[in-house]
């Protein structure tokens, strides 16, 4: 099946499952994946290391200027790297997952990160996931998908990932971590998280992953036409 030369945006709450899924529809069609939360993250980890997030989570508004030195890009197999040194596994880990939200919730911060989404998206073939890509970064995108499942899944999966990972959460801390996350992304004021009116909804709670890819087969063949 070839898909045309577009771009599939894939907004959701936290641990939905949506890389996962961009990941293979990247590989299936032969598009390339852009995880923006990864820019975000590695934004926060950044303002961590520079001292210009507090524990309250009040953001200094130095961190604006500081921007201009900041360099983050994907290297082998889409890990991020900030100038030479890959920071894939601290910014997965639950000291940023804790400030990224914040930090997101920035003006200033959302139009650094967008501009390196747009200039991605000028490539097309493109699946990008985030909270906002089918609402505000590529509102154009031809296939949206907004995915959802219950908190109690989400936090399963995300402990399980992070067990997976050698590390060692308490249940209580990712729920908790998920909660603050949902809520400051869907009420701050720039581009909060919500889904577009032509998205489709996936709430993969009760959901196989093979399941789930049959689903936006569906979705792909019944909107471009394509076997
Ligand atoms: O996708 P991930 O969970 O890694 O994203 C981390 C955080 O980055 C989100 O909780 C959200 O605060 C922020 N984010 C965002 N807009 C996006 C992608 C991520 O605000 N498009």
């Amino acid at each position: 099946m070839k898909i045309p030369d577009i771009i599939i945006a894939i907004d959701g709450y936290s641990s939905t499952g949506k890389s996962s899924l961009a990941k293979k529809i990247a590989r299936k069609f032969d598009f390339l994946y852009l995880d923006s939360g990864a820019l975000y993250r590695g934004v926060t980890l950044f303002a961590q290391e520079e001292g210009l997030i507090s524990r309250l989570n009040t953001v200094n508004p130095a961190l604006k200027e500081a921007l201009g030195g900041l360099e983050l890009h994907f290297g082998a197999e889409g890990k991020l790297y900030m100038g030479p040194r890959c920071i894939e596994q601290q910014i997965r880990s639950l000291e940023v997952s804790g400030q990224v939200s914040p930090i997101a919730a920035v003006p200033y911060v959302r139009e650094w990160v967008d501009e390196m989404l747009h200039a991605f998206g000028r490539a097309g073939r493109i699946v990008m996931d985030g909270r906002d890509i089918g609402t505000a970064v590529f509102p154009e995108a031809q296939l949206k998908i907004f995915m959802t499942a219950s908190e109690q899944v989400r936090a399963q999966r995300r402990y399980d990932e992070m067990v997976a990972k050698g590390e060692t959460p308490l249940l209580e801390e990712v729920v908790k971590n998920l909660r603050e996350r949902d809520y400051i992304d869907s009420h701050r004021e720039t581009a909060p998280l919500r889904r577009a009116e032509d998205a489709f909804e996936l709430d993969n709670s009760d959901m196989t992953f093979e399941e789930e890819l049959a689903w936006v087969q569906g979705l792909i063949q019944g909107k471009f036409g394509i076997l």
